[in-house]
Order: C-alpha cells, then sequence, then structure tokens
C-alpha cells in the first residue's frame, strides 16, 4: 500500500468495538480479528498490494517500529516499560500493527493460523521437552 494512505486511522467495525464492545483476548474469536482488518484493507483498497511478499516485508517493517519501542532499554527497563503510559499505548500500537499483519498473511496464504499455532506447538514438545526435575 502507498505509504501516504497507510495513516492510523480505524475501521468503523473497530471502532465500534473499541466504543460500544469492549475487546478482550478472552472473548475475542481469531476469526473477528482477522475478519476487521481484512474488511479494513477491503474498505481502502489495499488488497492489491497484499501479496505475501509485500506482507512479511510490511510485517518486517512492523517489528522493527516494535523494537524501536524498546531499543536501548536494559533488560530491567524492558520489563516494567508497559507501566508508563505513552510506552504502553506505543507497545500496544505496535504489537497491533504486527497482529494485522501476521492476520492478513494468514488469509492471503490460505493458512489457518490457530491450526497452525496448534500443529507448531506439537512440535515444539517433541523438540524441547519438559526437562526431567531432580527428585526430592
Ligand atoms: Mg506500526
Amino acid at each position: 500500500m502507498p505509504r501516504g494512505k497507510h495513516g492510523n486511522g480505524t475501521t468503523g467495525i473497530i471502532r465500534k468495538a473499541t466504543t460500544i464492545d469492549p475487546m478482550s483476548d478472552a472473548t475475542t474469536p481469531v476469526a473477528a480479528l482477522k475478519d476487521g482488518i481484512h474488511r479494513f484493507a477491503m474498505d481502502r483498497g489495499w488488497e492489491p498490494y497484499h501479496s505475501p511478499k509485500n506482507l512479511v516485508m510490511a510485517l518486517a517493517s512492523e517489528v522493527g517500529e516494535l523494537c524501536d519501542v524498546f531499543r536501548w532499554l536494559t533488560p530491567e527497563e524492558s520489563r516494567t516499560a508497559s507501566a508508563d503510559p505513552v510506552t504502553r499505548q506505543a507497545i500496544a500500537d505496535e504489537l497491533a500493527d504486527v497482529a494485522n499483519i501476521i492476520f492478513l498473511l494468514s488469509l492471503h496464504t490460505g493458512i489457518d493460523l490457530s491450526d497452525a499455532i496448534r500443529a507448531k506447538m506439537i512440535r515444539n514438545t517433541v523438540k524441547y521437552p519438559v526437562p526431567e526435575q531432580p527428585s526430592a
């Protein structure tokens, strides 16, 4: 998408959701989040720009913006950064950008994100077994 069209706007769907019905991880289906960003992009005619290649580039850019929030913080400062309201908002904004690009990448590759996470967790469980605890 052209840089100038990116802006900081929100869709009517998300705006309504945040002002009328608060959203939380505990109650929001992944499909609703994917639908929200998909409609946001479609309403703006951005679909033609959303090739998997472009989305991966956008993902890297958004991860870079998230990294910028934490740049030069000590490990301890990074653990408490979200306590500062301004920094917390910056983290939340970039985390949302990263998540939205991941949702778009899921849509445009036809990969079900929940199934991919489940399958990867199964492989990781085998790859990284829980260490045996020393007997007491
Ligand atoms: Mg961003």
